[in-house]
């Protein structure tokens, strides 16, 4: 196992992190528990320090099973990272009850990396008004918090914004091959990194796609790689190596892949990835590129929809399906992730996002096809 300091910080940080959101279930949704432990221990014992979680992960059974497996190691030998639900937390009050409840949960008297969860710009400044940074501020001379960030997604100004706005530690980002511009993106990262911040990237394998099917042009692109590395390899390289990144969380669902990534992370050095090597990785996203549908790029400009239509989002997975050909995938994350009334179905064509698309997209037809295409 490879460790990154925290930005010159005491912490050595294992450059794998375990995210506690896929564990193992079983077809009533609930965590495979034995199974889990097994997974959290293998990857422990092997020198994975860092274990990500989040309040409403499994329905809210991550936190305590991550409070049990504590309970079967040395408490200190690890580092805790989970998260304050900002979408719940509307007064200073509900701050310190979500933070008390987690410890709780998680059986310790603190947490080593605390984050605000799925910070935008709207939020974060509707959570400044409520008294986030007296919170952050307190919870930190309290010492119930050692280190605060804050996850995001939106996109780059706001980003840029929400850096410039507070003496963050870290923050944890997007980022993979394929999706280099996407939210924060390259220019976010860096500049977070030129403010000090330690980054955390979230989605290395844009959520198994890129470890899953390889299409048959991008497998012809690999060829011509000297290593040869697995999709997940390839994936995880990439992040690992920017030298600004310190840990790179994997979701892992099952042992194998604990396995596997383990292997990985023993030789993921950072700034090893040869320029020849770099032309390939762009090269095969110009191929995934290619295979997208619609030119949606998710810029959000149509937003909002008076009908209140995830456009960007339905889009995006329309694209997904196409690109990384999984239609049985991205028909669970459509039902999965998109709210019925935020669904394409809701599109009554009324034409108010058409002018604002720069990609001159005809939305309300392309969202018919949407609908189309996973009606069954
Ligand atoms: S055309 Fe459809 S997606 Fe576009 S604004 Fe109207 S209802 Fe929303
Ligand atoms: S404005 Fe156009 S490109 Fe941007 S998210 Fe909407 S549909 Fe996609």
């Amino acid at each position: 196992m490879q460790y990154r300091k925290m930005n010159g910080g005491k912490d050595k940080l294992s450059v794998l992190g375990f995210g506690l959101m896929r564990l193992p279930m079983d077809k009533d949704h609930k965590i495979i528990e034995d199974k889990a432990m097994e997974m959290l221990k293998t990857a422990y014992v092997n020198g994975v320090n860092y274990f990500d979680s989040a309040w409403p992960y499994h329905g809210g059974e991550s936190e305590p099973i991550l409070g049990r497996f504590l309970k079967t190691i040395e408490r200190k030998k690890v580092f805790i990272a989970t998260k304050l639900p900002t979408w719940l937390t509307k007064t200073r009050q509900d701050m310190d009850e979500y933070l008390d409840k987690q410890l709780d949960r998680l059986g310790t008297s603190y947490i080593d990396y605390y984050l605000l969860h799925a910070l935008n710009g709207k939020r974060w400044k509707e959570l400044k008004k409520a008294g986030i940074i007296d919170f952050m501020e307190q919870a930190k001379a309290s010492g119930k918090i050692r280190h605060i960030g804050f996850s995001f997604h939106d996109k780059y100004p706001a980003f840029k914004s929400i850096v410039d706005n507070y003496n963050w530690e870290f923050c944890q980002i997007q980022h993979n091959y394929f999706d280099i511009r996407r939210e924060a993106g390259i220019r976010g990262l860096q500049y977070a990194a030129s403010k000090g911040m330690g980054i955390i990237i979230m989605e290395p394998l844009l959520g198994g796609k890129l470890a899953g099917n390889v299409p048959a042009e991008a497998e012809k692109v690999w060829r011509k790689s000297k290593y040869n590395w697995t999709p997940a390899e390839r994936a995880f390289r990439f992040v690992w190596n920017y030298p600004q990144v310190q840990v790179v969380l994997s979701g892992m669902s099952t042992l194998e892949q604990v396995k596997e990534n383990l292997k990985i992370a023993t030789t993921a050095t950072a700034n090893s990835i040869s320029a020849d090597e770099m032309k390939l990785y762009a090269k095969v996203r110009k191929v995934y590129l290619s295979k997208m549908v619609v030119r949606c790029t998710g810029c959000g400009y149509c937003l909002p929809c008076p009908y209140k239509v995830a456009i960007p989002f339905a889009l995006g997975i329309y694209n997904d399906v196409h690109i990384f050909s999984n239609k049985q995938r991205h028909k669970w994350e459509y039902d999965f992730f998109i709210p019925a009334d935020n669904k394409a179905d809701k599109c009554t064509k009324c034409g108010a996002c058409i002018p604002k698309c720069p990609q001159k997209i005809d939305i309300p037809a392309e969202l018919e096809r949407v609908v189309d295409y996973f009606k069954d």
